[in-house]
């Protein structure tokens, strides 16, 4: 995709880009400072709207949290969706405190520790275990507290997910109990005083491909309706994870959501219906739901030349958007979408690399990207920022204080 697409997803105002309803340098003044991040409300909807125009009725759309925690993001989306997936013990206080029932929140990862589970079973939220130990603590937390836990099983599937990302199934990982291993875990364990719900399988993250989204989540159901049979209630939660990803760069062409959608209606329809007729089946998504919502705004402190090279520097940089630096895992840097917000009417006048205020040549914004002529003061935009943004990012890193989070 390229950066003027990203612009026409939020629109323009006044020869600015339009953010919450604004053009960016109101905005800014609104804000108070830079650099910033903006979460837009219009464009987080239309999102939910199409997933939910495409999917299947019977599909729940879960948000998983650490794509974006700001508490009003996830308040905004606790009224839209179905579920919440927390991954910590302050996702799962900040998903309490909105008005999704306990009983739709589910808590993931394989390092949960004795004090969460505790507060978990307190709370009534659906653990997924990722290992026999934490069965156990889940039991134990429950027996002190007399109460009957609900529980899913996180399984580590038995295939794996080409191009994704981040690949978080198959193989030897630290997510989840090998698909092999779930008979004998539901033996020992899933009559012994917890709720087993069933199954979630999450094989990986950032993937583009929607043919290689569908395989998986036909092998998923495949999976789960084997270890089904070792079950001693039907399945009423399959959590078929997610994985939609986004475009980052400009080589990278959007996800076929029809397509995927069309591939989950036939599950639905079909083997879903069939052989677990009473299972909720739950889609998971983190950078899909928000990613494109936000933008990093950050203000030119200075522009300098050196030897052929005009650089802009900005007041932000990778301590609060690592992932645009190309150090979040990236194999190889390209530059995430970005525009000069208070003149996307200009025309593209010059080759330019933006850099952030750190002093490492780490905190590299935009290397060689064609932009309109841009001075001090100008706004500089950087997209797909709604996700793995701020948090995901090292904020303490040079000591610079945290920016602002809007939702507008
Ligand atoms: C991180 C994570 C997600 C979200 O991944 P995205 O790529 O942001 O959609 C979903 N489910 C689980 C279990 C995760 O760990």
């Amino acid at each position: 995709m390229k950066p003027h697409e990203h612009i026409a997803g939020f629109g323009t105002l006044d020869g600015e880009l339009r953010v919450g309803g604004m053009p960016l340098s109101r905005l800014a003044a609104r804000v108070g400072s830079t650099p910033f991040f903006a979460y837009d409300r219009a464009v987080l909807d239309r999102r939910v709207d199409e997933l939910r125009s495409a999917l299947p009725a019977r599909v729940e759309l879960s948000f998983a949290m650490k794509a974006n925690p700001m508490p009003a993001v996830v308040q905004h989306l606790a009224g839209r969706l179905d579920r919440i997936d927390v991954a910590s013990g302050l996702e799962m206080q900040t998903a309490l405190d909105t008005t999704i029932r306990p009983g739709q929140v589910s808590f993931a990862g394989p390092g949960k520790t004795p004090a969460e589970i505790r507060q978990a079973v307190a709370a009534g939220i659906l653990i997924e275990v990722e290992s026999s130990t934490e069965f156990r603590r889940v039991l134990a937390a429950a027996d002190q507290l007399g109460i009957e836990p609900d529980v899913a099983v996180r399984v580590n599937p038995d295939f794996a997910v080409k191009g994704s990302g981040m690949r978080m199934g198959g193989g030897p990982q630290q997510f989840g109990i090998d698909a092999e291993q779930v008979p004998g875990l539901l033996r020992d364990y899933a009559t012994a005083g917890a709720n087993v719900l069933g199954f979630h399988v999450f094989a990986g993250s950032q993937n583009l491909t929607a043919a290689t989204i569908a395989e998986a989540q036909r092998h998923t159901v495949d999976l789960v309706s084997s270890l089904a049979e070792h079950l001693p209630t039907p399945v009423r939660y399959l959590n078929l994870g997610g994985g939609f990803g986004i475009p980052y760069v400009e080589k990278d062409q959007p996800l076929d959501l029809g397509a995927v959608a069309e591939n989950l209606h036939e599950l639905v329809d079909g083997p879903i219906s069939q052989r677990m007729p009473e299972a909720r089946p739950v889609i998971e998504l983190g950078r899909y739901l928000v990613g494109e919502c936000g933008v990093y705004v950050t203000r030119v402190l200075d522009r300098k030349v050196s030897r052929g090279t005009t650089f802009l520097i900005v007041d932000g940089g990778m301590h609060h958007q690592l992932a645009a630096s190309g150090n979040f895992g990236q194999a190889i840097r390209r530059n995430y979408p970005v525009a000069v917000g208070n003149r996307v009417d200009r025309a593209l006048a010059e080759a330019v690399t933006v850099v952030g205020c750190l002093c490492t040549p780490l905190d590299l914004l935009a290397k060689d990207v064609e932009l309109p002529a841009a001075d001090i003061d100008d706004l500089i935009v950087i997209f797909q920022a709604g996700a793995y943004g701020l948090t995901a990012s090292p904020t303490a890193f040079l000591g610079h204080p945290a920016p602002p989070e809007v939702l507008v």
